[in-house]
Parts: structure tokens; C-alpha cells; sequence
């Protein structure tokens, strides 16, 4: 196994005009380490070069220039071998309605020059949940069945990276579950799995490492929890035993906001205020607290800090 699933070198991509379109450039020299393994989330806003980005890596875009390798190899020197390590889910739910699930599988694993002898579609429906539906016209199947057929069909030649662009949009809570469940298993079976997803908090508990992408250019990249570590806000919420007639005066930078008549939520930067001096205050103003919990960062507030620090160029 390499060390990295993906190494990206100065990866830069210029769409040419066209028409009234002027040229577009979605990824401005982009570095990247995708450690082999893990779950790892791409994010950022609309536009920002994602999709490129996962499209080059399946070789469905010609970068301007850099460089790609998969699985170690140079998407430029070993171009067959590049793209046999890698299988893509795309965001669209898109399937030939000819073709029954088992068909599409056969079909897919033929693209791929996977041998007779090799194949495992109905495996690999059975894994996804799809055993009962693999003949079945694929107009019958529902959004979350066409999601893991989909799934399935990027997973015909056992690739060593799975990437899934946006993989829950629109996809219901029970399906997402299971959706996380399928991908975690694979994860674990040793496949590396790439993500985008505009679900932040989904992010947040799937992925080992996460990076953040903003008119193109990374500006996070990191193991989740210390991409969380880095925003130095953080949330003290209180219950008191009596709903204040006035809140309590604070430490200075500690804002106050009453989010029940007995329930304050003191947000404060931890580099400036410690946990226990605010329970001090509430104390020293008369009040008895009866409860205490304090909130992380999430993934929202980190992203918004870092893509606000950036302005386009
Ligand atoms: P994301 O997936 O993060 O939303 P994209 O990679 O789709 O971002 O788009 C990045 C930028 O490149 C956007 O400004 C978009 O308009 C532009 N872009 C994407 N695809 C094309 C294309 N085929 N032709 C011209 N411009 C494109």
C-alpha cells in the first residue's frame, strides 16, 4: 500500500472561453496529500473547484497542469493503471434505463476490462442491499436504491479509491445512515474513500481529515480534530436554578444570549476567557446554577472562519 491514496502537485485547471464565457480558471495550483486509508472530505462553497477537482482525478477533465498520481501512479505516464485504482459516484442519480442492475454491473466490469472469471456483480449487489432488485427495470428503482446502484458500479473493478460527489444530496436520513454504514465498511476493508458533501456535520463525524477548498485554492487541510481545534471559540451554556431578572456581568469579550428565561449561553474565546472564571461570574452575581455543558466548534463555524478570511482574487 502507498502512503498516500492521491498526491496532487501544483494542480491548475483554466476552462477556455467559449462564447460570452471568458475563461475560467477553477483550481489554481492545488497541493494535496490524500493519506491511503482514510475517509477523507473535501468541502467548501458552490464554485469553489470541487468538482473539478474529483473530475480530473477520474479522468473525466484534462487538467491545464500539475500533477496527479493515484495509488502511485502518474496519471501522465500510467494512465491505465491511474484510473483501474479509482472508481467515481457521480452527483447525478443518472442510469440507462435499459439495462437491469446486473446488466449495468456487467457492463460497467466490461469498460473496465475486469475478466469473466473475476467478476462479482451479484456480490456486489448483495452488499448494497440490491440482491432482490437485480432484475428489475431500473425505472422501478427508488433515489436511494439508483445512490448504491451507483455505488455498486464504481465498485465493479475493486478500486482502491472510492470517491462519492455529494453522495446524500437528497437522499433521506434513513438512506444517508445506511449510505455512511455501506461507505464505513468499505473504509474499513481497506478502501479509500474521498467525499464531498455540503452536509458539514456529516463531514465532521465521517472523515479522518478534511480539507477546504475556496475559489480554488486550498485554504484548510487537516485531521479533523484539529481543523476543529482551530477556532478558538467556544460556547459555556448554564442553567440556573432561577430565570435572572438581569444577566450577569461578564468578563470583558464573554457575549451573553439567554436561550431559555433560565438558560444562558456564554460564548467566549478560550485563548481569553477560561470556563471556570465565567462560573465564577454567574456565582459572584447571586445565582445557583443546577446545570453546565459546553459546546465545540462545529465544522460550520470553522469553515465560515476560514473561507471568510478570503476574498476572491
Ligand atoms: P464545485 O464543485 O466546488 O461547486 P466546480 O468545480 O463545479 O465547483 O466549479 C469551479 C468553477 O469552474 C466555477 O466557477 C464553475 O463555474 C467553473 N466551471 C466548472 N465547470 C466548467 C466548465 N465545464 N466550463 C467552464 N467553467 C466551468
Amino acid at each position: 500500500m502507498p502512503r498516500n491514496a492521491i498526491e496532487v502537485r501544483a494542480l491548475v485547471k483554466t476552462y477556455a472561453a467559449s462564447g460570452r464565457e471568458p475563461a475560467k480558471t477553477a483550481l489554481r495550483g492545488v497541493d494535496l496529500d490524500i493519506p491511503a486509508g482514510s475517509i477523507f472530505g473535501l468541502l467548501g462553497p458552490n464554485g469553489a473547484g470541487k468538482s473539478t477537482f474529483i473530475n480530473i482525478l477520474a479522468g473525466l477533465v484534462t487538467k491545464t497542469s500539475g500533477s496527479v498520481r493515484i495509488w502511485g501512479f502518474d496519471q501522465d505516464v500510467n494512465p491505465r493503471q491511474s484510473r483501474a485504482a479509482i472508481g467515481v459516484v457521480p452527483q447525478e442519480l443518472n442510469i440507462d434505463p435499459f439495462f437491469t442492475p446486473i446488466d449495468l454491473l456487467e457492463v460497467q466490469a466490461g469498460l473496465y476490462g475486469v475478466p469473466k472469471s473475476r467478476r462479482h456483480s451479484m456480490e456486489i449487489l448483495t452488499r448494497v442491499g440490491l440482491a432482490d432488485k437485480a432484475r428489475a427495470y431500473p425505472r422501478t428503482l427508488s433515489g436511494g436504491m439508483r445512490r448504491r446502484l451507483l455505488v455498486a458500479k464504481a465498485m465493479v473493478h475493486a478500486p482502491h479509491v472510492l470517491v462519492l460527489d455529494e453522495p446524500t444530496a437528497g437522499v433521506d436520513i434513513e438512506l444517508r445512515q445506511m449510505l455512511w454504514d455501506h461507505v464505513r465498511e468499505l473504509n474499513a476493508a481497506g478502501t479509500t474513500v474521498i467525499l464531498t458533501t455540503h452536509y458539514l456535520e456529516e463531514a465532521e463525524t465521517m472523515c479522518d481529515r478534511i480539507a477546504i477548498i475556496n475559489h480554488g485554492e486550498l485554504v484548510a487541510c487537516e485531521d479533523t480534530p484539529a481543523l476543529l481545534g482551530r477556532i478558538d471559540v467556544k460556547t459555556l451554556v448554564v442553567r440556573l436554578a432561577v430565570a435572572p431578572a438581569v444577566l450577569p456581568p461578564m468578563p470583558e469579550g464573554v457575549s451573553t444570549t439567554l436561550r431559555a428565561p433560565d438558560l444562558l449561553a456564554l460564548r467566549y474565546n478560550r485563548h481569553v476567557a477560561r470556563a471556570i472564571d465565567l462560573i465564577g461570574a454567574v456565582q459572584a452575581a447571586g445565582h445557583e446554577i443546577v446545570d453546565l455543558a459546553t459546546e465545540e466548534p462545529s465544522l460550520e463555524q470553522v469553515f465560515l472562519e476560514l473561507t471568510r478570511a478570503r476574498s476572491p482574487a
